[in-house]
């Protein structure tokens, strides 16, 4: 027999096909801290594609808690927090989560990503259903590939279609024994949100469970930040998974999911994530619970990315640009066709503005678009310079 890759070769050739098809992902190196002003590859720009969306990357208490856990407790937790590794610092940190979620229970992980694909393949198995968004994260499309439930698709945020798919589901034989909803709250591309009470109810109505996925929202929406749960008034019984991360608006790094205890203790007990990797660092456990505290007793940083944000987003609109489905401080400018998107990012790269296409196959290739991301810190002058910027590359573009 003889095997007709080559290991390395094959990836060579891959690498050099995705350069060909202009489909490579060109990584730039950001050389100070993420800041609204910052230097990335040699050049100063004003930062537009950050998650840092609260700036608490940099909060002093989010920084000072960082090194002093450290010091105290040790730079990491030494094992899994299933074995020898789980500190009171962690579990400090999943109970000061549910109290600010005002929930019964939360269980942190290492990354969201880890949190989706360690919980979402123990919610259904043969015989059961998972009815997804078409416009979710990979990571929860990993966690559902990893299960043996049979899966389907609804159109993006289309309730509908979603009853559509429920009703063809009630016709299954034998009858599928748990069917649960997946939807991100937030979606990462256009800045949309899910129609969470509207598929709370479908879901209720068929007695499915309903998993949400917030990380673009936690930190933004709701009050004070508290995410989606509470942006739509949702209780426990009608969102039994809210997951987020500490990664994005919180500026650290950590999954999180939140509901009942029956969630947290069958989580921990199930996540082969949770179960069979190292716990996070003490001094990231502290930063988190630093950073939440900086949510509870600081509201401004949330009221001020809004406040950045319609301002931003009113002064692209009113230039005549298309800024899609945006309700949250991701806004996308549209552009359609990938050769469009990537000019507009290379003109602004050269005045100092930082934002990135995003082309297919992220996106459907005529919804190519540069996705800009506001946050606290940026100040009138930042958010002006960029919005020059993009007039002028929009009007030698023919965008507006
Ligand atoms: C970023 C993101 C994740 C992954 O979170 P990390 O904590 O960075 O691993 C999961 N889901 C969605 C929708 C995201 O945007």
């Amino acid at each position: 027999m003889q095997i007709k890759r080559h290991p390395t070769k094959y990836m060579g050739n891959e690498y050099r096909r995705l350069v060909d098809e202009n489909l490579n992902w060109e990584i730039r190196e950001l050389q100070t801290a993420n800041e609204p002003v910052c230097t990335v590859d040699g050049k100063e720009v004003i930062m537009l594609c950050a998650n840092n969306y609260l700036n608490l990357s940099t909060h002093p208490k989010v920084v000072k808690a960082m090194i002093e856990a450290t010091k105290k407790y040790g730079a990491g937790a030494g094992s899994d927090r299933s074995i020898s590794g789980n500190m009171t610092i962690h579990e400090e940190l999943d109970r000061h989560l549910a109290k600010f979620k005002r929930a019964p229970a939360s269980l942190t992980y290492q990354t969201g990503f880890m949190a989706n694909e360690g919980l979402v393949p123990q919610l259904c198995g043969r015989g059961d259903l998972f009815i997804s968004d078409e416009l979710n994260h990979g990571s929860i499309i990993d966690g559902v590939r990893l299960s043996h439930a049979d899966r389907a698709i609804f159109k993006h945020k289309d309730t509908e279609d979603l009853v559509r798919v429920m009703d063809e589901a009630e016709k299954h034989k034998p009858p599928y024994e748990h069917i649960w909803i997946l939807t991100d709250g937030v979606f990462s591309m256009d800045g949309d949100l899910a129609p969470l009470s509207e598929i709370a109810r479908i879901a209720q109505e068929h007695g499915a469970g309903v998993y949400v996925d917030d990380a673009h929202g936690e930190g933004v929406l709701g009050e004070g930040g508290r995410g989606i749960v509470s942006h739509f008034n949702l209780s426990r019984d009608q969102v039994h998974v809210e997951m987020g991360t500490f990664s994005k608006a919180f500026g650290v790094i950590g999954g999180h999911i939140t509901g009942g205890e029956d969630l947290r203790n069958f989580a921990y007990n199930k996540s082969r994530t949770w179960l069979l990797s190292g716990g996070v660092p003490p001094g990231v456990a502290a930063a988190c619970i630093a950073a939440i505290e900086v949510l509870e007793s600081e509201p401004q940083h949330v009221k001020m990315v809004w406040k950045n944000r319609e301002y931003f987003m009113k002064a692209m609109k009113d230039l005549g640009f298309d800024t899609g489905h945006s309700e949250t401080p991701i806004v996308p400018i549209m552009c359609g066709d990938s050769k469009t998107a990537k000019d507009l990012a290379n003109f602004i790269w050269k005045k100092g503005i930082f934002a990135l296409p995003i082309i297919y196959p992220m996106v459907a290739r005529d919804k190519a678009r540069i996705r800009t991301q506001l946050c606290t810190k940026h100040t009138k002058e930042h958010l002006d310079k960029a919005i020059a910027t993009f007039e002028e590359g929009g009007k030698k573009l023919a965008l507006i």
